[in-house]
């Protein structure tokens, strides 16, 4: 298997439960519902995408040959960013990161002691061994991801209400306001739903609050 990846960062995970805990984010590149070019946004399953998932050009990104050779990159950035080498974290993003990851790597990374997390958009299968798993819907069409830790619903979407979905099973709900021109009006509305539906939590991209990736 080889992997692509965009980019491969220390930071903070700033949304959803494990909000405020130190982690590597591995960025892969490409994702199924929108290509990430900027003209074929408007006609993409997805079209409110807010990251640039395309190429190998980031930090520590590029073509990786073997599952190995990735886990130790990202475990390279760990130990040369924190002064504990306990409490490891990696976040697997994108992208979709289901095109890519496999148990193989996710085991890789379990053997080196890493906690193993995956944002995805629910409709690729992912592997069995995770340790966390946060869906995000975005469509219903193969959508396959029906259970998990949390379940981010970005809000409001156009075609995609969160009560479809408060029914799977998740250990967490969340409703997190949608970042763009109308971010106020989200934000308000997101506050409203929470406050009349308290199956589900205020989920804020903390990271954009405080400035860091
Ligand atoms: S599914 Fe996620 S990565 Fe893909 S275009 Fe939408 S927001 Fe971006």
């Amino acid at each position: 298997m080889n992997f692509s990846v965009k980019e491969i960062y220390h930071t903070i995970q700033g949304e959803g439960a494990r909000s405020g805990r130190a982690a590597v984010f591995c960025r892969f590149s490409g994702c199924n519902l929108w290509s990430g070019l900027e003209h074929q946004r408007k006609n993409a399953v997805c079209n409110f995408c807010d990251t640039d998932f395309n190429g190998t050009d980031g930090q520590n990104g590029g073509k990786f040959l073997t599952a190995e050779k990735l886990a130790s990159t990202i475990e390279r950035v760990w130990v040369d960013s924190t002064s504990d080498s306990d409490h490891r974290y990696i976040v697997f993003t994108g992208g979709e990161p289901g095109l890519q990851i496999s148990a193989e790597l996710v085991s890789s990374l379990q053997t080196k002691r890493f906690e193993v997390a995956i944002e995805t958009n629910g409709t690729v299968a992912l592997p069995e061994n995770l340790d966390w798993v946060t869906v995000s819907p975005k469509t219903w069409n193969s959508f396959v991801v029906t259970k998990g830790s949390e379940l981010k619903f970005v809000f409001p979407q156009k075609k995609l209400a969160p009560e479809e979905f408060k029914l799977l099973d998740f250990e967490h709900f969340y409703i997190q306001p949608k970042f763009d021109e109308q971010y106020d009006d989200n934000l308000l509305k997101s506050l409203d739903f929470c406050l009349k539906y308290p199956k589900w939590k205020l989920s804020l991209q903390t990271h954009k609050y405080v400035g860091i990736l």
